[in-house]
């Protein structure tokens, strides 16, 4: 864009005039927070001139880095003043006058279409919280100049609707004046009293002093330089709020003040709940670096391993350089002994909790097991101290509780050898799994896992407090005798396995008399060395031509079906009704791993089989 002495419109993108629209109209509930996206703009172009300063020492002086608040009850207006990096006419243009996540509007109709109330706070989370003063104003007008020589100062104005015009302005110190003329009915917020409260609820921590009127309205700095015993749970709970923009209270935190090989201090908060989909770009803000006292970025996420990702708060320390990139830090030897320290005391906080306090922990693993669950792909060296954060559903309760390892093993009788598990994609389809017959009846617990995280994990896992993973699903499994069964006549198993194995031919491995089985019919198992059924099924849905291994079909001689179907093909009579219920059976032990792809020819046979079963005649 050329430059210009004159005034020029712009019009906002299609996008952008739809949400102005919406702000305008359809946001009603806490308005107030407006004060606190345009504080948190000040704050952020504070940090970037600070910054600055410190390491480009061409800048001269120290300069008064500050926010002030400035109402006129008779005009109805309300100015935020900063002394922070300004805006260059690119900036207003592609930065302030675009949308910055494109999902935004899209949320926004979605939840109204719902009939949902739009909250305002939603705002902020998708940068636009500038636009959110077009809540209370119908006039915003910027006066910037940007920091640095050669800079061009701007005035910038719209009534957002339609359009914003940019002409020359005349202001002579670095920094920004976003003045908003209030609506009749935002009257309120041109009093220092409503402003003043505002800034207390949402803006107390902010780190540059805001001055309303003669005062400083926002008091307390640094709160994680301070002594532990110094600082109220009401206090440490509000500056987690205002750090992260959650409502909920956070149910632990860690107030770390570490000398050694390098010195950090640091406030670190476990949220209630996550605070946004996990290992996303957006959010990886949360983890506020501070570099000897000055802030450098919201998303030091690097500074924790990936499983831990959802820990927020900051960190102050002296130890790295200032102006220095994600990347860099990420190597250097201080934000790696950083990352390690904080591990092993979240880590630590954890461990605590599952001794002393079961019901948070718990709480705690239904919100974030999930994520701890990565660390084992990430974190080798940890794998077995992560072990003792797993909680897994069990037979133990039935599936309708979670049970950590060391009580799986206690609970194991003497001789028992291995931690048996059973992988599946839902709970429901494990706790009625016909595998687990044999373990019902002798009375051996068997984890139960529908996580596909676990089907991706457990299974490489060598052993718990030396006792070995063993899935329920393979041929190998060796429960010890097992006499008081098989009453079928050996000639007889010997015809039915042979019956099944000339009608399945190529399609199964074997058939075999079954030692699990005690009410179900027929059950396929992994041959060994073979992939577990439902380590198949994430294979199928991730590539549909995948071909599994064949798998042993393990039938029960015992059931009567098995003596029926002898009985008909000793008669030589109905041999289509034999082939069709060897069919149905094999089918159905597919249909029960979650691995029978065409259903359509299953329920045929099965209409036709009803069918002479229900015939009178
Ligand atoms: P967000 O702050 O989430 O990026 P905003 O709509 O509030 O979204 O602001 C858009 C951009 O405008 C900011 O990222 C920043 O570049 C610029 N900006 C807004 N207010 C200021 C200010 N007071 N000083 C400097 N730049 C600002």
């Amino acid at each position: 864009m050329a430059e210009t002495t004159q005034s020029q419109q712009f019009e906002y993108k299609a996008e952008m005039q739809q949400l102005l629209h919406l702000i305008v109209n359809s946001l009603y509930t806490n308005q107030e927070i407006f004060l606190r996206e345009l504080i948190s703009n000040a704050s952020d172009a504070l940090n970037k001139a600070r910054i600055r300063q410190l390491t480009d020492h061409s800048e001269g002086d120290k300069e008064d880095l500050q926010i002030t608040i400035t109402v006129d009850e008779e005009a109805n207006t309300l100015s935020i003043e900063d002394t922070g990096i300004g805006m260059t006419r690119d900036d207003l243009i592609n930065r302030l006058g675009t949308v910055a996540s494109s999902g935004t509007l899209a949320f926004i109709e979605e939840q109204k279409a719902a009939g949902k109330k739009v909250d305002a706070d939603m705002i902020g989370k998708f940068g636009v919280g500038f636009y959110s003063a077009f809540m209370v104003a119908d006039k915003i007008e910027i006066e910037t100049l940007p920091a640095g020589e050669k800079a061009e100062s701007l005035n910038w104005s719209s009534d957002g609707a339609g359009t914003y015009s940019i002409s020359p302005g005349t202001r002579s110190d670095h920094g920004t004046n976003v003045k908003l003329h209030l609506k009749e009915d935002a009257k309120d917020f041109a009093t220092e009293l409503r402003v003043r409260s505002i800034i207390r609820k949402y803006s107390n921590f902010v780190d540059f002093p805001i001055i309303l009127g003669s005062e400083q309205a926002n008091t307390i700095k640094a709160l994680w330089r301070k002594r532990k015993d110094d600082i109220t749970d009401e206090e440490r709970n509000e500056f987690y709020k205002f750090l992260t923009g959650d409502y909920s209270e956070p149910i632990g935190h860690l107030h770390l003040q570490i000398e050694g090989l390098v010195s950090f201090g640091a406030l670190l908060f476990i949220p209630s709940q996550p605070t946004g989909p996990f290992f996303q770009e957006e959010n990886r803000r949360g983890l506020h670096l501070y570099c000897s006292g000055v802030f450098v970025r919201d998303d030091a996420q690097e500074l924790l391993p990936d499983y831990l990702q959802f820990v927020k708060g900051v960190v102050d320390t002296d130890d790295l350089p200032l102006n220095v990139s994600r990347e860099v830090t990420q190597k250097s030897p201080a934000a790696q002994r950083i990352r390690s320290t904080l591990t092993n005391k979240i880590l630590g906080l954890l461990k605590d909790w599952t001794s002393d306090n079961e019901e948070l922990y718990n709480k705690f693993f239904g919100n974030f097991g999930g994520i701890l669950k990565a660390g084992f792909w990430s974190d080798y060296d940890r794998r077995d101290e992560l072990l003792e954060f797993m909680r897994y559903y069990s037979t133990h309760s039935n599936g309708r509780s979670l049970t950590a390892l060391k009580d799986y093993v206690e609970r194991m009788p003497e001789d028992q050898e291995n931690i048996y598990y059973l992988l599946s994609d839902s709970l429901e389809s494990a706790r009625t799994s016909p595998h687990l017959e044999v373990f019902a009846r002798k009375g051996i617990e068997v984890l139960l896992l529908p996580d596909p995280v676990d089907t991706l994990t457990l299974p490489n896992m060598a052993d718990f407090e030396g006792k070995s993973f063993k899935s329920i699903t393979g041929t190998d499994l060796d429960l010890g005798d097992d006499t008081e069964e098989v009453s079928l006549p050996d000639d007889d198993t010997d015809t039915l396995l042979k019956l099944f194995r000339v009608q399945l031919g190529e399609r199964i491995q074997d058939v075999a008399a079954s030692r699990r089985l005690v009410d179900s019919a027929a059950t396929l198992v992994t041959a060994k060395d073979g992939m577990d059924p439902q380590m198949e099924r994430m294979m199928k849905s991730m590539n549909p031509d995948y071909e599994g291994a064949k798998k042993v079909l393990e039938v029960n001689v015992e059931h009567p079906l098995m003596k029926n179907i002898l009985a008909l093909n000793s008669e030589k009579k109905q041999s289509s009704l034999v082939e069709e219920a060897i069919e149905q059976v094999y089918e159905g032990a597919l249909l029960m791993d979650g691995n029978l792809s065409e259903p359509s020819a299953f329920v045929a046979r099965m209409t036709r089989i009803l069918v002479d079963a229900t015939n009178t005649n």
